[in-house]
């Protein structure tokens, strides 16, 4: 075995990683860019090196400094994670080439899995059941659009040299196909520098299930199970399940016997992933659900998915990788791998589901997690690579962290993860922890109806909900305002300013906005410390009645309110504003969801806020601009795209708001651009 590797990654999959390799006794390297120069990932670790820039380029993918630091400082192996590094086939070679160990599969198997196009061909022949389509070199568009038209729409159209989604095209009818091909290409061409296209058959109610395989260097390969992987959005996961719910013993078996065929097909050593996109028809005479996999393509790494599997069989994958590069057998046969009731892993990430899910950045002002094991097997899992106070930068990936359940079956894992969710505060960055819940909420994830539309079936129940309604929150918020009140001015009745007066009944307005809309709520202090909270304009109160009564004590957490008979303990977290900002948008944390509240200062209730006119051709989102289409003296249409730019494994194009003239234009392709920078201006 080893004892000292590098992890060439960074975030949770190095953090990861480098607890495996602390519980064997085996010494880590972590390398980092400017940006992770404190993170978490590199105090995970015993040593670190510096690697360059923020931006991939200068630091992550720089695999000749990687290489250089793994020898300095008397590695024996590398792990490459995710992502990265992890599927390139140069880089596997070159750590090979300096005597160092690649923990991953020969270069050889990256490489052929690495075009889809190419895997697939490779696939037909090892006699594994392919999505019906066309995957051969010849590129021409007419030869194309004729196999399309073969095939039978709808149709999917890939770039072969594809990943994360990216550059995929559903085609629902011939006519359609031409511009769809040409987009697919563009966006092939900007994201890999390679516009090869493959066109296969849109599978029917299609399911994502991923079998997990395991090789070693002496000829042995197993299977893992299977993972389902359907609850998808951008053809990239969201949630992911093991056991598929459904799978029948005999699928299993089948699935896994070709996931074992393709991989023994390329030769593979160590951890890899066969994906199948499977096809759910419903046999006319019986009406049940039939289930036909096809070959999708295979990841030749761990993927960010592998806990799930890790809890049902009560295995530690990464501790297999470390065994299988130094050379050892792998520790279990085929009928010793047995699975043991029901995962759930949801990602949690920085971005925006109620806006296309666009990515997020900023600094985790709160981040608070339910009691938890972390990097190994437990009822709750959570593996992050932040830390409360961490600023997520526009420069890597989205994923903040993902939560982990492991119940005895499907509907206990859904209930454990649904209470780590309620438990889980993020505050700083949009993130979709409320979103995760309404989707493990929805109906047809509940009663296990899968496939990758789940997502956009549910749309009605998962977008723009809003889980705690105005009077919770208002009730949750003035609570909190008098608590941190009297907390500042201490137990002395005469120093308080918030208007006690001992004779007296007083009046306190709260000037509130809720889901875009203002209200004003009256607090009226009574006799005895009384307290009553109804809704009024600005003149006063509307009646008063005795299920206004409204009062508070200390939870556990935050506080116990009540108001208008209704008992609720919430924490209330204040969100850090930007500077100059008149009102405080404050989060409120119930078992029942999160939501936000804008509490309006007083002094402060005119100044609302102006909409910035020219919020159309600002960037949404910090980030890179991938290319600009119009010039200065250009004329515009309303609703035109101007300009594309990426952050986050995300595109996402500037319209223009109104017709105009293109005046100005202040940002290149290539140019990083922070949030709400203007990228052009129109006159
Ligand atoms: P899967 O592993 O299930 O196929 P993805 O394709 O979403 O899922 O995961 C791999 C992706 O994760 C990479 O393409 C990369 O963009 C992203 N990634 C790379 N490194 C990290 C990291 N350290 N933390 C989080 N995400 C990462
Ligand atoms: P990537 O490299 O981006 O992961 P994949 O080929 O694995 O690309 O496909 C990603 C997702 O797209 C799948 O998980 C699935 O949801 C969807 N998909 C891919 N192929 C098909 C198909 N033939 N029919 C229906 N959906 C598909
Ligand atoms: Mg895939």
């Amino acid at each position: 075995m080893f004892d000292k590797i590098l992890i060439a990654n960074r975030g949770e999959i190095a953090c990861r990683v480098a607890a495996t390799a602390r519980r064997m006794g085996i010494q880590t390297v972590a390398v980092y860019s400017d940006a992770d120069a404190q993170a978490k990932h590199v105090m995970a670790c015993d040593q670190a090196v510096h690697l360059g820039g923020s931006a991939p380029k200068d630091s992550y993918l720089r695999w000749e400094k990687i290489i250089e630091a793994a020898l300095a400082t008397g590695a024996q192996a590398v792990h490459p994670g995710y992502g990265f590094l992890s599927e390139n086939e140069a880089f596997a070679q070159a750590c090979s080439k300096a005597g160092l160990a690649f923990i991953g599969p020969p270069a050889s198997a990256i490489q052929a899995m690495g075009l889809k196009s190419e895997s697939k061909r490779l696939m037909e022949k090892a006699g594994v059941r392919l999505v019906p389509g066309y995957h051969g070199a010849d590129q021409n568009p007419e030869l194309l659009q004729r196999e399309a038209d073969r095939i039978g729409y709808p149709v999917l159209i890939k770039a072969s040299a594809g990943g994360g989604g990216k550059g995929m095209r559903i085609v629902e009818k011939s006519a359609d196909f031409a511009q769809a091909l040409a987009s697919c290409q563009r966006e092939a061409t900007n994201s890999f520098g390679d516009d090869a296209v493959l066109v296969e058959k849109y599978v029917q109610r299609p399911r994502h299930i991923e079998i997990q395989v395991f090789g070693d260097a002496h000829g042995q390969c197993v299977y893992l199970m299977e993972r389902d992987c359907s609850v998808q959005r951008r053809h990239q996961k969201v949630m992911e399940e093991a056991p598929a719910p459904g799978l029948s013993a005999a699928l299993r078996a089948q699935m896994g016997q070709a996931a074992v065929a393709a991989a023994r097909a390329v030769n593979y050593v160590g951890a890899g992933t066969v994906e199948f996109i499977v096809e759910q028809k419903e046999n006319a005479k019986t009406g049940q659900l039939e289930m036909n996999f096809f070959f999708m393509e295979m990841n030749t790494r761990l993927q960010v998915e592998h806990p799930v599997t890790e809890a049902i069989t009560g295995l530690d994958l990464v501790e297999w990788q470390l065994r299988v590069a130094s050379g050892e057998k792998l520790p279990l046969q085929q009928e010793q791998i047995k699975l043991h009731g029901h995962a759930i892993e949801a990602r949690i990430c920085a971005e925006n589901p109620d806006h296309n899910f666009l990515p997020a950045t900023g600094h985790l002002q709160v981040y608070r997690k339910p009691a938890h094991s972390a990097f190994e097997r437990g009822t709750l899992r959570f593996d992050d690579g932040v830390r409360q106070g961490d600023v997520i930068s526009p420069f890597y990936d989205s994923m903040i962290a993902k939560v982990i359940v492991h119940g005895e079956t499907r509907a206990q894992a859904l209930a454990l993860l649904d209470q780590a969710l309620a438990q889980t505060q993020v505050v700083g960055v949009h993130n979709n922890v409320q979103f995760l819940r309404h989707v493990l909420h929805s109906e047809s994830f509940v009663k296990a109806n899968l496939d990758t539309a789940l997502i956009p079936r549910e749309a009605a129940h998962v977008f723009k909900q809003e889980p705690v309604g105005l009077n919770v929150a208002a009730a949750a918020w003035v609570a909190h305002s008098l608590q941190q009140e009297q907390a500042k001015q201490g137990a002395d009745p005469f120093s308080r300013a918030d208007g006690w007066q001992s004779h007296a009944q007083t009046l306190r307005r709260f000037p509130l906005e809720f889901a875009g809309e203002s209200h004003i709520a009256w607090l009226q202090y009574g006799h005895a410390g009384r307290m009553t909270l109804s809704w009024g304009n600005a003149a006063g109160p509307h009646a008063i009645s005795s299920a206004d009564h409204f009062e508070f004590t200390p939870a556990a957490q935050g506080l116990w309110v009540t108001w208008q008979g209704q008992r609720v303990a919430s924490q209330v977290v204040q969100q850090i504003g930007k500077p100059g900002t008149p009102a405080d948008v404050a989060h409120v944390f119930t078992a029942q969801g999160a939501t936000r509240i804008r509490g309006v200062s007083p002094l402060a209730f005119d100044a609302n806020e102006k909409q910035d006119d020219k919020a159309g051709l600002t960037a949404p989102m910090p980030g890179k601009v991938v290319s600009m289409a119009v010039k200065v003296g250009d004329k515009v249409k309303a609703g035109q795209s101007l300009a594309v730019m990426e952050a986050m494994k995300m595109e996402h194009s500037i319209v223009a708001p109104h017709d105009g003239m293109v005046a100005e234009v202040l940002y290149a392709p290539g140019d990083q651009i922070a949030e709400g920078a203007p990228l052009l201006k129109l006159a």
